[in-house]
């Protein structure tokens, strides 16, 4: 066994194969790789698949309750690993610990909903639907179901996942991203802990190729994706057309309109930290800021003092309020990005290319960037940036915003800011954007709620966690039952009709 390889966890036990392919897992503040991980290929997964699949009759009759127990040991555990995973997240995402402390408790509040799923799995019943018959409903688990993941939130968007799909007795292949690939072993380690039968959750590590095979595995009912918009449809294509359930979250770009009559301090202290926290890595980050009338002036002033003081560094330095971003390649795309937005017309106002950070010369770091006079034409507008990049767009009145907002491609987030109560109920009826904040910037469904975005955002018909997964990891099953205490009324070979 090699100990220095980040591998796969089947049956619940970590699985290697000597000789398999594998890629360098990077510390972004340092530049430098500080792993390797085991990419998987047709075999892996299949062994995972067969796992999970031998797994799953023992897990799907074992009582709700009982399942949603071990749910409960592992949130206990969660609650004191939260340090651990964030340690890991800080190391090979780059975010600052604080924010991947954040990431841990928004994914453990996943679990504390998982809990209570018995609740949502109890079906509907109805005496006498005929003389002698009664109906009912209940909902049964899938089977194997597979979740992929961007490496943005390693622990959190896993937790989206995995809690609500075994609370309702489904088996689980987790495909991490290959760029932080670490948490997903202490999932595994602590579920394993908690009581959970092996082979209920698996991990395979990978690239294309372990996502490739999942998808086209004849045991995997259902697959949940959640990553770039190329990926997410290609995904429920190739997923859907070989009749599994699929749901791809997909890219945004979210804007928030600020009105003249905002709470201009609120409104510039949300922008900044929904723009540039994470360093601008979340899909529910703050790209375009929409700026009406003459909130544009004021805005860009406040914006570009507070975006030229942001605290940069490592992400367990003190006081950091922002890390590097992933890969160079990641940081590569954002500087060309920033040098087309300067050559298309944009004001630059604040320029984070050749960011340095001082004991972390190799770093990927980039500083916060702040764009004024941004059209709907310039590539800094088209483009999922996904770096510490805010773009302003000025426009004249709330319903040039709506338009703009409306014709984009993505509709994950969206914000407005303004003190109209009026201006935000038409916003919010008239916004083609599945979640939508009023004087919130970053407005993420709660645990009990479900996530999810419109148009080019979302493929498949149900958002993420909440409800909408339970209904995702079940399929619904309708019951008629007559016991044959009455006498047979003789054959009918007409519909029956209510006597
Ligand atoms: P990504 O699409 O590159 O990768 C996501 C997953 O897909 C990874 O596990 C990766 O290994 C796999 N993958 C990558 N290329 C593939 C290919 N060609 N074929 C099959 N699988 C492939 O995304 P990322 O860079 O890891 O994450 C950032 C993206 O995720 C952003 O676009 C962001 O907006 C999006 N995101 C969306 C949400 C949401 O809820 N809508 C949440 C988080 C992140």
């Amino acid at each position: 066994m090699d100990e220095t390889l980040i591998s796969h966890f089947i049956g619940g036990q970590v699985a290697q194969r000597p000789g398999a392919r594998y890629a360098e897992v990077y510390d972004p503040a340092r530049g430098e790789p500080c792993a390797r991980v085991a990419l998987a290929d047709a075999a892996d997964v299949d062994a995972a698949v067969q796992a999970a699949k031998a797994a799953f009759p023992e897990w799907a009759a074992t009582p709700p309750l009982a399942r949603a127990r071990v749910l409960f040991d592992y949130l206990q555990l969660c609650r004191q690993h939260v340090d651990e995973f964030a340690a890991l997240i800080v190391r090979e995402h780059g975010k600052t610990f604080a924010d991947a402390k954040g990431e841990v408790a928004r994914g453990i509040e996943v679990v504390e909903f998982a809990v209570g799923i018995p609740q949502l799995l109890k079906g509907e019943f109805t005496d006498q639907v005929a003389r002698g018959i009664d109906a009912w409903s209940m909902r049964q688990p899938l089977g194997v179901v597979a979740g992929i993941t961007p490496f943005n939130f390693p622990v959190m968007v896993p937790m989206w996942m995995f809690p609500v799909a075994i609370a309702c007795g489904n088996s689980f292949v987790l495909k991490p991203s290959e760029r932080d690939p670490s948490p997903s072993l202490l999932h595994a380690r602590l579920l394993k802990q908690a009581g959970l039968p092996d082979g209920v959750f698996n991990v395979v590590q990978g690239d294309k190729a372990a996502v490739d095979a999942l998808l086209d595995h004849p045991h995997v009912e259902a697959l949940s994706f959640v990553g770039s918009t190329p990926i997410a449809e290609y995904i429920y294509a190739r997923g859907t057309a070989q009749g599994k359930r699929v749901q791809a979250l997909g890219g945004a770009k979210n804007h928030m309109v600020v009105m003249p009559d905002a709470d201009m301090e609120m409104a510039v202290d949300a922008l900044v930290g929904a723009a540039y926290g994470s360093a601008g890595e979340r899909c529910m980050a703050i790209s375009v800021a929409v700026a009406i009338g003459e909130a544009g002036d004021r805005l860009v002033a406040a914006l570009a003092e507070r975006t030229r003081s942001l605290k940069i560094g490592a992400g367990m330095s003190e006081g950091a309020e922002m890390g590097p971003v992933v890969t160079r390649a990641a940081k590569e795309r954002i500087e060309r990005l920033i040098g087309e937005g300067a050559e298309q017309g944009a004001t630059l106002v604040v320029d984070g290319r050749g960011y340095r950070v001082a004991g972390c010369e190799n770093g990927f770091f980039v500083g916060g960037t702040l764009f004024d006079h941004v059209t709907p034409a310039m590539s800094i507008y088209q483009e999922e940036i996904f770096g510490p990049v805010l773009c302003v767009v000025r426009l004249p009145d709330v319903g040039s915003a709506l338009e703009l907002i409306n014709a984009n491609q993505y509709g994950n987030g969206v914000a407005v800011f303004t003190r109209d109560g009026g201006v935000a109920r038409e916003f919010v009826r008239q916004v083609q954007v599945g979640m939508v904040g009023v004087n919130v910037p970053l407005p993420v469904p709660m645990a009990f709620n479900s996530f999810g975005g419109w148009k080019r955002s979302l493929f498949g018909d149900h958002h993420a966690y909440g409800p909408e997964g339970v209904r995702f990891y079940t399929r619904h099953k309708a019951v008629m039952q007559r016991w044959p205490n009455t006498a047979s009324a003789g054959a009918e070979f007409a519909f029956p009709q209510m006597k």
